[in-house]
């Protein structure tokens, strides 16, 4: 397989030039799921190789399941910017980047076709056995940088993923219509304690007691991933319980 840059795209191989050696001899550890925000799968794939974007992947999929490499796995490629995940800043250097060809909340949002997904399932199945990536490993985008960005967003199907081995999963607790839950600007030890155990699983937070917005947006990333049924960045019992039961499942206690 040829994957100097400027060399042609062919069989869904497409060199990018964004790509760089992993610092410090790091290996991938992490797999980070991506929605690539554009009008096509094509329009993506241009500009994720052109050195001008500054961004890259390893992978994109487009809607109909097609799997098309961008950088080899052993680079360094530039899709998480700016991102944190249990002490870790440097998630490119960590991490495996697919780029899921989705338009986005900004286009309509639609649903990710089956195909789609059987693609990111068999993608990603390999790349976990060839890594041994844990399953606490498998996040979105909007997990490792809350608030700055929301793909793949909350249509994606992490329970299917869940079922065919891949990352961590647990059944949401049931939202009532009548919870509306704490917003910003409340403070309290139940607030505290959703910090603690959102710092435990991984997320970039400070544990102050107060529902302030870096708070909000790390619990709206929490939501994305494990209660996609509301969104809102607040701090209700279906995602206080949800919450607990996933620190459970991974065997991760927040500190008293
Ligand atoms: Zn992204």
């Amino acid at each position: 397989m040829i994957f100097e840059p400027d060399t042609p795209c062919v069989n869904a191989v497409c060199p990018a030039h964004n790509r760089e050696p992993r610092r410090d001899g790091a290996k991938p550890s992490l797999l980070i799921m991506h929605y690539t925000g554009m009008a096509s799968a094509a329009k993506a794939i241009d500009w994720l190789a052109r050195p001008e974007s500054g961004v890259s992947c390893h992978y994109v999929i487009d809607e109909h399941g097609e799997i098309t490499q961008l950088v080899p796995e052993e680079f360094r490629a530039w899709h998480a910017g700016a991102s944190y995940w249990r002490g870790e800043t440097d998630i490119n250097s960590h991490s495996i980047g697919i780029e899921i060809h989705n338009p986005g909340h900004q286009h309509g949002y639609p649903d990710f076709p089956p195909k789609q997904m059987s693609s990111v399932i068999a993608l990603s199945q390999d790349i976990v056995r060839r890594h041994h990536i844990a399953p606490d490993n498998i996040l979105a985008h909007s997990d490792v940088a809350p608030g700055r960005k929301m793909d793949p967003g909350e249509k994606f199907n992490w329970h299917l993923l869940a079922k065919e081995g891949l990352g961590r999963w647990v059944r949401p607790f049931p939202v009532h219509a009548d919870d509306a839950g704490l917003g910003l600007g409340s403070e309290g030890e139940s607030i505290l304690n959703a910090q603690k155990n959102l710092l435990a699983y991984g997320y970039g937070i400070e544990t102050s007691g107060r529902l302030d917005a870096a708070t909000e947006k790390v619990l709206k990333a929490f939501q994305l991933h494990f209660r996609p049924r509301r969104v809102d960045g607040r701090l209700d019992r279906s995602t206080e319980i949800t919450l607990e039961r996933l620190l459970e499942a991974s065997g991760k206690r927040a500190a008293a």
